[in-house]
């Protein structure tokens, strides 16, 4: 078996064309606006920094209007604070994001939950996890990456109901929330982590494997059960420093049915839900249906 490769940057233009239909309407409405999203940048990390410039390049391409605020890697939380509360305060802005990972001297914490949940499009206010807990669809945002894997998996067909479910990963960002959103579908979920003894074991039982771990190449073929769909959210580099995630794709790519690759998988699919989030969050401001 050759698995499909599940194409997430063609997947995020179709969600990105579609906020772009919408935030035209939006901005066509009596009072209305494009809707905007405030970027926020502490320090020059390289990686962080190409981030953010996808994440523009993204909204120009949505009809979002972006603005980034880029602070010196010495700023101190209190400032931080008090830009947040500005944008908290700004009609203009529909969405807030702080790119992570933030400078030792800031508690990341402190700053999420500082973000007006209103605007709190990365969805990791304790508001947006709390809502995804209880299956409250109408308040909060869903976090943009394991949103951004369940369309992948609706793209390939994949229903999750009734289906064995792994996730490799228990972070807040990708791994708790992504095990909530597949328990929402009615699948029967596993969540492994570093302490989880055996982990091919459990990951052979996999219908659906989301690999969260942040280990270069850590799910071999041996690891993986004939037919399954596999979605590799990690982003690594390798010992040559070239990109990759936690699937090795040459074995893997012989077992499963569906494989989403690294790069041009989950990357390009998280920033179309963060655009689907920003534009969710002026609906809400405009007095709109969510209509994404
Ligand atoms: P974290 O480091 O916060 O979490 C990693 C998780 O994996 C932890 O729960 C950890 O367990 C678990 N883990 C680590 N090593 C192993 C192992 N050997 N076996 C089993 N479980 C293990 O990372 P994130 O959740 O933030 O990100 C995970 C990966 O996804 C990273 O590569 C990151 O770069 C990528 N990512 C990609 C995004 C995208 O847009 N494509 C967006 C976000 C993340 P424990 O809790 O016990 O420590």
């Amino acid at each position: 078996m050759t698995a499909q490769i599940i194409d997430g940057k063609a997947l995020a233009r179709e969600i990105e064309a579609r906020a772009r239909k919408r935030s035209e309407e939006l901005a066509q409405l009596p009072g209305g606006r494009r809707p905007g999203l405030a970027v926020v940048l502490v320090g020059e990390d390289p990686a962080s920094c190409v981030y953010v410039r996808n994440k523009t390049r993204a909204c120009e391409r949505a009809g979002v209007s972006s603005r980034e605020y880029r602070l010196p890697a010495d700023t101190n939380q209190e400032a931080l604070l008090k830009l947040i509360g500005e944008l908290n305060a700004d009609p203009t802005v529909d969405g807030i994001l702080v790119q992570l990972p933030l400078p030792g001297q800031i508690r990341a914490s402190a700053v999420i939950e500082a973000i007006d949940p209103g605007k709190d499009v990365d969805g990791f206010h304790m508001l947006s996890a709390g809502a995804l807990l209880v299956g409250r669809r109408d308040e909060g945002f869903r976090p943009c990456t394991p949103a951004g894997v369940m369309k992948m998996l609706e793209s390939v067909g994949v229903n999750p109901e009734g289906l064995e479910a792994v996730v490799v990963g228990r972070s807040n960002i990708v791994g708790k929330p992504q095990a909530l959103m597949l328990l929402e579908d009615h699948a029967t979920v596993t969540v492994a982590h570093s302490r989880t003894p055996n982990l091919a074991e459990i990951t052979r039982r996999a219908d659906i494997l989301v690999a969260a771990a942040g280990r270069a190449r850590m799910i071999t073929g041996d690891m993986v059960k004939p037919g399954a769909v596999v979605i590799d959210v990690g982003m690594n580099r390798d010992e040559e420093g070239k990109l990759c995630g936690d699937v090795d794709e040459k074995s893997v790519s012989e077992v499963a049915r569906a494989l989403s690759p690294v790069p041009g998988g989950v990357g390009p699919m998280t920033i179309a839900m963060l655009i689907s989030n920003t534009v969710l969050a002026a609906e809400r401001h405009l007095g709109q249906g969510d209509t994404l």
